[in-house]
């Protein structure tokens, strides 16, 4: 008998090309193929629903499709929780859509309706499309938003079955005008939540406050609908569903679809012998180590596409790319098939090459001749929708090899299907990093991922510890339903919409008793009036207009371009401090503008587009006082707490680093005032015993718990799914709150956004991860990849790398499950 061959690896990876990046590789998944599990079509399903699903090619269903139908539509709430492409929006048209046909036969052609949210626009109108191709007779699907004529929005309101629009369109127009969607309501069989796993933060808290104002006013017109949920997948999704909606939700996460064979390589630039803050070393920059990736790929004939974070990293690269491929095309380029310096070229078979789609008619035959340098392109968002569509078919059939793109690309835009992905830096969530990734792969192809690490300590993290990106993962979706800050404005859009009553407060209440208090705060405050009947509004201003789903209200300030007098957006005050001060390198969309001017009187930032080779980076002190511990564990002689804070800081100064090496060329400082913050926060305390314990002088403690903070805030996102400046922090080594050397993790908005309460939850695993991420930082002292923090208003100093291990490790010594 002979032995089985080992499996082949990916072809866009041969071995050579791995050996000569050994000292950069940090570690190599080989994600094996997975195949796929078919069921049956339930034989509720609308018989014309499978007719159309059979024309499109779906001949059965995955399991995990049909697991989801199935409990949604035997009336349970459900979240199918499985990856990128797995085919989630079949799990909810089954039911969906078979409630829709068969209630068409109604005497209106309504006797069931569906309402789809999507947090994008885009994708719900990718949705639609879809929707519609189906051709299904008595479906009258229409995607209603901001941009929906008058005309239109009447007809939708009074014949359409299945609406698909934004939860901004619900809290601002259809709730507050719920009268006219009578009918629509009454009928409300489904709820479809889609990607919901984008509703983490303060704005999940809002979303969540929104949802909640939609079952009451559908319980008003006799309908409870049953919520389906779609999520990337994440650690608890049914938890977060429960949060989001209020109601018991199902997860599905079992996925049956089918996955070709992926090599996952995770990738650490080099330091450089370049210096930075505090003679810290500087690593090779993403941005470089990306186009030279990017260049290997292309010269190999791998369909490539890059993700860097903004267009103008994006547009760095694509340059850098075509630059380095100019040397490899030649004055004496004869096509493709070249093989670059630094390649053997044995055993590679790079897949698209050869395939027969190459080979065929109909494609411009010299377009895949021209020089390798012009099949690089860069990709951002505000391409016109034709360039788009350009762009996408070139990279579909193999004209453009390489595409560099902002993260524009990573929802609702049609490229599948590449050989491989590069990722420069991580993303931020998880779900974002396996949607990224799910571009690669073709029809149980091999396909390739890589992750190129920042000089960031999550990064660091990750690249080194595999096993939190490959096992169950620990990122949650994070956000606070009760957080009263944002409630409160909700509260009053629901008594405008009806009045609230003690029922609205009880146990089957959709508020429940822990807001009764904000509602008397504001009756109180003379927003709402108490009646016999209930809290009613009976101001004259729209009270769905207090609150801002994507923001955190208080007086934003708007950007407006200095030429044009053109507002380019609205940021929160806060937010302006740190990132649209004078002299700031601000981001829009992707295009860097210099901030001319921030006044904060008139609430204005001017600002001027420029191409500036350089990112600033705003420098923050910040002084903290414990308030109410809300939950409290022991870990031995370490004292753990979650509760209330008062955050006063202020933004002193700002550096430049050049793009792309991240060298620092200057600093200055900035006069800005003081602000405070009522927030929520997470924090521990280390008595002196356990400092002499670890070997830590008194001298060193600062250094040791200032070291241990920075990291801690970079590795919050890995447990709570934020980003890094959503929250803050401050260590001492002795507050006056607790008498003791004390590290404390808040988060950045008032009345909190549930980071700090999942760091105090999982606080062992969060500890754990921000220990070993400055363990495996290879640099001396400290460096930006493990405890130099771009924010720290103290330059960061002090820092005392190797005490803040002892000092964790002494913490965590203590923790239940050491
Ligand atoms: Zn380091
Ligand atoms: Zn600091």
């Amino acid at each position: 008998m002979q032995s089985s061959p080992s499996p082949p690896e990916p072809a866009a990876i041969p071995p050579a090309w791995l050996q000569l990046h050994a000292d950069r590789i940090r570690h190599i998944e080989h994600v094996p193929a997975r195949a796929q599990q078919l069921a049956d079509w339930p034989e509720w399903v609308h018989p014309t629903l499978v007719q159309a699903f059979l024309q499109r090619g779906i001949s059965r269903p995955y399991t995990h499709q049909v697991q989801a139908a199935e409990l949604a539509h035997a009336g349970q709430h459900v979240v199918v929780a499985t990856g990128t492409a797995s085919g989630k929006s079949l799990a909810y048209s089954m039911p969906a859509l078979t409630s829709v046909l068969e209630g068409a036969s109604a005497a209106n052609g309504r006797g069931a309706t569906v309402l789809y949210l999507s947090p994008t626009k885009a994708l719900a109108h990718d949705q639609w499309q879809s929707m519609r191709s189906l051709n299904l007779d008595g479906l009258r699907v229409s995607a209603y938003d901001g941009d929906t004529p008058d005309d239109e929005r009447s007809w939708i309101r009074s014949h359409a079955n299945f609406v698909l629009t934004n939860p901004d369109l619900l809290h601002h127009s259809l709730l507050p005008s719920h009268q006219v969607w009578s009918s629509f309501l009454r009928h409300l069989h489904y709820v479809v939540i889609d990607e919901c796993h984008a509703y983490r933060g303060v704005f999940g808290a809002h979303v969540s406050a929104v949802l909640r104002r939609l079952r009451r006013i559908a319980a008003l017109y006799g309908a409870n609908p049953v919520f389906i949920l779609a999520s990337a997948t994440a650690a608890d999704p049914a938890v977060s569903a429960e949060r989001l909606t209020g109601l018991p939700v199902t997860a599905v996460t079992d996925d049956g679809s089918p996955r070709g064979p992926s090599t996952v390589v995770l990738w650490e630039p080099p330091l450089t012998e370049l210096v930075g803050e505090a003679g810290a070393p500087v690593r090779r920059s993403v941005l470089s180590e990306t186009a030279d990736l990017l260049a290997d790929l292309v010269v190999r004939q791998t369909r490539t596409l890059a993700f860097v974070r903004s267009r103008r990293g994006a547009e760095t690269v694509a340059a850098m790319t075509r630059e380095l491929l100019r040397e490899v095309d030649g004055p004496g380029f004869d096509g493709p098939g070249f093989d670059g310096p630094g390649f053997d070229g044995t055993g590679f078979d790079g897949p698209g090459f050869d395939g027969p789609s190459f080979n065929g008619t109909g494609f411009e035959g010299p377009s895949f001749n021209r020089p390798l340098l012009d099949r690089v392109a860069a990709y951002r968002a505000g391409f016109l929708p034709e360039e788009r569509r350009a762009l996408e078919e070139q990279l579909r059939d193999g004209r453009l090899l390489g595409v560099a793109t902002t993260s524009a690309l990573e929802l609702g835009i049609d490229v599948h299907g590449l050989d491989a992905v590069i990722t420069a830096g991580w993303p931020g969530t998880r779900a974002s990093w396996l949607q990224q990734m799910g571009r690669a792969g073709r029809q149980g192809e091999p396909s390739l991922a890589v992750l190129v690490a920042r000089d960031d300590p999550l990064d660091t993290y990750l690249v080194s510890h595999p096993g939190a990106l490959f096992s169950t993962p620990v990122e949650a979706t994070v956000f606070d339903p009760a957080n009263p800050h944002v409630v409160a404005p909700h509260l009053l859009a629901a008594a405008a919409e009806l009045q609230l009553t003690d029922a609205d407060f009880g146990t089957d209440g959709v508020f429940g008793s822990a807001t009764r208090g904000v509602v008397e705060q504001l009756t109180e405050a003379g927003w709402l009036r108490r009646r016999p009947n209930g809290w009613f509004w009976t101001r004259n201003e729209r009270a769905s207009d207090l609150a801002d789903l994507r923001g955190i209200g208080g007086g934003p300030i708007r950007i407006v371009e200095d030429v044009t007098g053109r507002v380019l957006g609205t940021i929160d005050v806060g937010a302006a401090h740190s990132a649209a001060h004078t002299g700031a390198a601000y981001v829009h969309q992707g295009d860097t503008y210099l901030i001319l001017e921030l006044n904060l009187e008139e609430s204005v930032a001017t600002a001027r587009r420029e191409s500036l080779t350089y990112s600033t980076h705003a420098r923050e002190i910040s002084d903290t006082r414990l308030g109410t511990v809300i939950a409290h564990q022991s870990w031995r002689d370490v004292d753990l707490m979650f509760g209330e804070a008062e955050v006063s800081s202020q933004v002193v100064g700002f550096l430049r680093r050049r793009i792309p090496q991240g060298t620092v060329i200057g600093e200055s400082p900035l006069d800005l005032p003081t602000r405070t913050l009522s927030t929520r926060a997470v924090w521990f305390t280390i008595p002196k015993a356990l400092l002499e314990l670890a070997e830590i002088d008194e001298a060193d403690v600062g250094g040791a718990a200032h070291a241990a903070e920075h990291a801690a805030i970079g590795l919050l996102p890995l447990v709570a799914g934020c980003d890094r400046w959503d929250i803050g922090g401050l260590s001492t080594a002795l507050h006056p709150d607790t008498g003791m050397a004390t590290v404390i993790v808040h988060d950045g908005y008032p009345g909190g956004a549930g980071f700090a309460e999942r760091g105090f939850e999982v606080a062992q695993s969060w500890l754990r991860a921000t220990r070993d991420a400055i363990a495996s930082c290879e640099c001396r002292a400290g460096c930006p990849s493990c405890v130099q923090s771009p924010k720290c208003g103290n330059g960061n100093e002090p820092l005392d790398k190797a005490a803040a291990i002892r000092l964790l490790d002494v913490v965590l010594a203590g923790a239940p499950d050491a």
